[in-house]
């Protein structure tokens, strides 16, 4: 099936609230713009050097997000053109976002990765860090960041029901964020998670954005 077969496939398939993200990374700039030139502006990258190289030869009307582990000598290489960060899982990452975006004098839209799987790779906050880091001085003086929800990954597993708790406990946990730190706060509404595997488990459990790669482009190699 091509790219944009695939599109129209998972597109059809999401509730209106509910906004697909184009995994591109490891794809060429061509299947980058087959995907562009069904209507799709939002891809996401989960490497700098990767994304870096990309973004200049892609139409400027993409919307890049970054969704893999950001080392912080990197932050300033993509605060110029990223449109959302998901991958905030340090207070001290967030600091470094906040002091490159003052220098260009933008305010960048980040989620905090919280830490939902049972798996020791993966990156992430703990209910409690995040907790710390909203009630930290440090955070109330940042004024070229802006919390615009949280993203997590589940366990990779083919239990569905353990799968399906943790989006569950994610969601959880983005209302409880939602009372206690950014009430009448429209601007706190982004729950992302859901990939090729467990989308629609994700989407029942309320994610906002799924982040997409193998369903629209095919296995990848690497
Ligand atoms: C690669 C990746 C995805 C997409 O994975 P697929 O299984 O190809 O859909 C989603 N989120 C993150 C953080 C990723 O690194």
């Amino acid at each position: 099936m091509s790219i944009a077969t695939n599109i129209r496939k998972i597109e059809r398939s999401l509730p209106s609230g509910t906004r697909l993200i184009a995994v591109s990374k490891t794809r060429t700039p061509a299947e980058i713009l087959e995907a562009y030139s069904t209507g799709l502006r939002r891809f996401g990258e989960n490497k700098v050097q990767e994304l870096v190289a990309k973004q200049p030869v892609l139409p400027s009307d993409i919307e890049w997000h970054f969704i893999g582990h950001l080392q912080r000598n990197k932050v300033k290489l993509i605060v110029p053109f990223i449109s959302l960060i998901h991958s905030v899982d340090s207070q001290k990452l967030l600091a470094t976002i906040d002091h490159e975006a003052q220098k260009i004098n933008r305010v960048i839209p980040c989620l905090l990765q919280i830490f939902i799987a049972d798996e020791e790779t993966k990156f992430g906050l703990t209910e409690e860090e995040a907790c710390t880091l909203l009630s930290s001085e440090e955070y109330s003086n940042m004024l070229n960041i802006r919390i615009a929800g949280v993203m997590g990954m589940a366990t990779f597993t083919m239990d569905e029901d353990k799968v399906g708790m943790e989006f569950r406990k994610l969601k959880d946990f983005f209302n409880y964020l939602k009372n206690r730190f950014f009430q009448e706060q429209e601007t706190f509404g982004e729950i992302s998670m859901g990939m090729s595997s467990d989308y629609p488990l994700a989407v029942e459990e309320g994610s906002t954005l799924v982040r997409i790669g193998s369903s629209i482009f095919g296995e990848r190699e690497s």
